[in-house]
C-alpha cells in the first residue's frame, strides 16, 4: 500500500514525497525487503547513489542473495571505481546465481573487475599487490589479455625485460587477438636492443600466413623503425597493389616514401589516407560496439566494454600465433 502511494506521487513527479512516504514505512516496518528496493530504485532515480547504496545494503541484510541488490550494487561501485567493493559484490552475486549458461560472462567481468583493481594497484606503486590481483583476474578468466600485460609491464618496471616478454608470448598462444601483444613485445625487444627478435617473428608469421594483412603492415612498419626504408616501400607497394583501398597501408607507404625522399608520391598517398596519426600506430576497433580507438586500451572507450579492441580492418588469418611460438 505504501509503495503504490508513492508510486502515485512518483507519477505525480513528486520525487521527495515519494521517497518520505517509503522512509517512514521502514521505519515501521524495516524486515520489509519490498519497502527498502523501493527506496533503492526512488534514490537511483533521483540520482542519490549514496541513500540508494544503503538502500540496497539494507536488502541484503535481510537476503543476502538478492540478485538486483547486488547487481546494482556492483554497477555503482563500478562506476564510482570500486574496484576491489565492486568485485566483492560480483562474487556474491556469482555464488547465488544459478544460470550456468551466463556463467562465463559473469566470470570476465569479474576478471575485469579485479584486473582495473590491480591496474590501479600498479599506478599506485603497489607492484607486489597489482601482480597478486593481476594473476586472481587470470584465474576467473585465463584468457583475460590486458591482465597479462599488466603483468608484463610489471616486470619491465622491476627491469626483468626477459619475463616481461615470456609473460607476453605465452599470452599470444591463448589470445584470439595477437596485434596488441606483438605491438608490446615489439617495444620491448627495441628497449632491450633486440630488434632482430622482432622481425624474425614477424617475417616468420608473414611467410607462414601471406594472407595476414595486419601482420605484413606491422613488419612494415617496423622496417621503418628500424630505418630499413628500402624494404619497406618493397613490402608496402606490395600490400598496397593487393589491397590499396586499406587505410593504414596508405599511411605507412606515404611515410616510407616520405623517408625515401619521394616527397610528392609520398604527399599523394597522405592525401588519400586524409588522416594522419603521429607515430604511425594502427587503429584499433571495438568488437562489441565498432568504435574506433587511437590506441590500444584495456576497455573501450566508448561503451566500456573490456578485452574487446582489435586491430583495425577485417580479419585474414589463416592459423594462430601460438602455432609458430611452439614451432
Ligand atoms: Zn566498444
Amino acid at each position: 500500500m505504501l509503495i503504490s502511494l508513492s508510486e502515485t506521487y512518483k507519477r505525480e513527479g513528486r520525487l521527495a514525497e515519494a521517497l518520505e512516504v517509503l522512509e517512514n514505512g521502514a521505519l515501521k516496518s524495516p524486515a520489509s525487503t519490498g519497502i527498502h528496493l523501493a527506496i533503492a530504485k526512488s534514490s537511483e532515480e533521483a540520482g542519490d547513489f549514496l541513500k540508494a547504496s544503503m538502500a540496497l545494503e539494507d536488502v541484503l541484510r535481510l537476503d543476502p542473495g538478492n540478485p538486483y541488490a547486488l547487481k546494482t550494487l556492483r554497477d555503482i561501485k563500478i562506476r564510482e571505481k570500486g574496484w576491489s567493493e565492486a568485485a566483492a559484490y560480483q562474487r556474491k552475486l556469482m555464488d547465488s546465481s544459478r544460470d550456468d549458461g551466463a556463467r562465463d560472462r559473469e566470470k570476465t567481468l569479474l576478471a575485469a573487475i579485479i584486473y582495473e583493481d590491480a591496474a590501479s594497484a600498479a599506478e599506485d606503486g603497489r607492484l607486489d599487490e597489482a601482480t597478486t590481483l593481476a594473476r586472481e583476474s587470470l584465474r576467473h578468466d585465463p584468457r583475460f589479455t590486458p591482465s597479462d600485460i599488466l603483468t608484463s609491464e610489471i616486470l619491465y618496471r622491476r627491469g626483468k625485460v626477459a619475463e616481461a616478454i615470456s609473460v607476453l608470448e605465452d599470452s599470444l598462444g591463448k589470445s584470439e587477438e595477437p596485434y596488441p601483444l606483438l605491438l608490446k613485445i615489439e617495444d620491448l625487444c627495441i628497449k632491450k636492443s633486440a630488434p632482430d627478435k622482432a622481425l624474425d617473428r614477424y617475417r616468420k608469421e608473414v611467410y607462414t600466413h601471406p594472407g595476414d594483412l595486419r601482420m605484413r603492415q606491422l613488419l612494415a612498419r617496423l622496417y621503418l623503425r628500424l630505418e630499413m626504408v628500402g624494404q619497406a616501400v618493397e613490402e608496402l607497394e606490395r600490400l598496397y597493389n593487393e589491397s590499396g583501398d586499406d587505410y593504414y597501408t596508405k599511411v605507412l607507404l606515404g611515410a616510407a616514401y616520405l623517408r625515401n625522399g619521394e616527397a610528392d608520391r609520398a604527399a599523394l598517398l597522405f592525401a588519400k589516407a586524409l588522416m594522419l596519426e603521429g607515430d604511425l600506430s594502427p587503429i584499433f576497433k571495438c568488437s562489441v560496439c565498432d568504435a574506433a580507438a587511437g590506441q590500444w586500451a584495456a576497455r573501450c572507450p566508448a561503451c566500456g566494454e573490456w578485452n574487446t579492441l582489435e586491430m583495425g580492418g577485417p580479419r585474414q588469418r589463416g592459423g594462430s600465433v601460438s602455432r609458430m611460438i611452439q614451432a
